[in-house]
């Protein structure tokens, strides 16, 4: 199934999962709006604009752009994301304020801003790219699974509100993907233990199976993690 004639927008689109998701929607035929505090279009025929997802206006500024481009919006993909991990008190009130604003706010606010012209569109998807942590509690990762669950309840719960509108929502809940993110503040991995993680390809081909699902069914949530990652029990 293609994605032509699709228009889609994309959150943390400069790097990293939203990166390849955004080259996996252009390669199967979607027009796109890119997202991110630098503006990147990936050298890609694109609307981009710098957007930090903690300022709705700017949020509202790329959607307009998109629609304004490519004439409608039908997805939208909320992948934005940082992540600070450590025993909860170590954690700066920085890092706290940052992960609740960008992860959780910032996905509130990109609904808001797309959701008129994805209730517009009928044949809608938005897809957020959650995390397992945002279905089990992790050590160090208090915040960020704060976060995180927020964006899963956030998305399951829209699901009855939206569907009946044609706007199917999915939660997308990757373990370690090789990023620059998996290497981020705390995290306590090297370099050595990327190529053991999943690519942002993987994660951007679980999005173009969901969204190119028969809109007779849609997909609520997805998990999987690398094999080098340990069983749930
Ligand atoms: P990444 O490589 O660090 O990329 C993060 C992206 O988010 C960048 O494009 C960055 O662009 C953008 N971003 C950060 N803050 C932003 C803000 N305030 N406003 C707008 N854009 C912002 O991270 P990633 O691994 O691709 O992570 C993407 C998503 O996947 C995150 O939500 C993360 O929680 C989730 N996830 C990651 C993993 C993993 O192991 N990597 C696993 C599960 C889930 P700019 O710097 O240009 O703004």
């Amino acid at each position: 199934m293609t994605l032509e004639g699709k228009v889609a927008l994309v959150t943390g689109a400069s790097r990293g999962i939203g990166a390849a998701v955004a080259r996996a929607l252009d390669g199967h035929g979607a027009k796109l709006g890119l997202a991110s505090r630098s503006g990147d279009d990936l050298g890609l025929d694109a609307a981009a604009q710098p957007c930090d997802v903690r300022e709705l206006d700017q949020l509202e500024s790329i959607v307009a752009a998109t629609v304004e481009r490519f004439g409608r919006l039908d997805i939208l993909i909320v992948n934005a994301g940082v992540g600070a991990y450590g025993p909860f008190l170590d954690l700066s009130l920085e890092h706290l304020d940052e992960m609740i604003d960008v992860n959780l706010k910032g996905t509130l606010y990109a609904v808001r801003a797309a959701l008129p012209h994805l209730v517009e569109s009928g044949r809608a998807d938005i897809v957020t790219i959650a995390s397992e942590a945002g279905r089990r509690g992790l050590p160090y990762e208090a915040t960020y699974c704060a976060s995180k669950f927020g964006q899963v309840g956030f998305t399951r719960a829209l699901d009855h509100e939206l569907r009946e509108h044609g706007v199917r929502c999915t939660n997308v809940c990757p373990g370690g993907v090789a990023t620059d993110f998996a290497l981020d503040q705390g995290r306590g991995r090297t370099p050595e233990a990327l190529p053991g993680m999943m690519t942002a390809d993987d994660v951007a081909e679980v999005v173009l199976f969901v969204l190119t699902r028969p809109r007779n069914h849609r997909i609520l949530e997805t998990a999987f993690r690398p094999v080098t990652e340990p069983s749930w029990g």
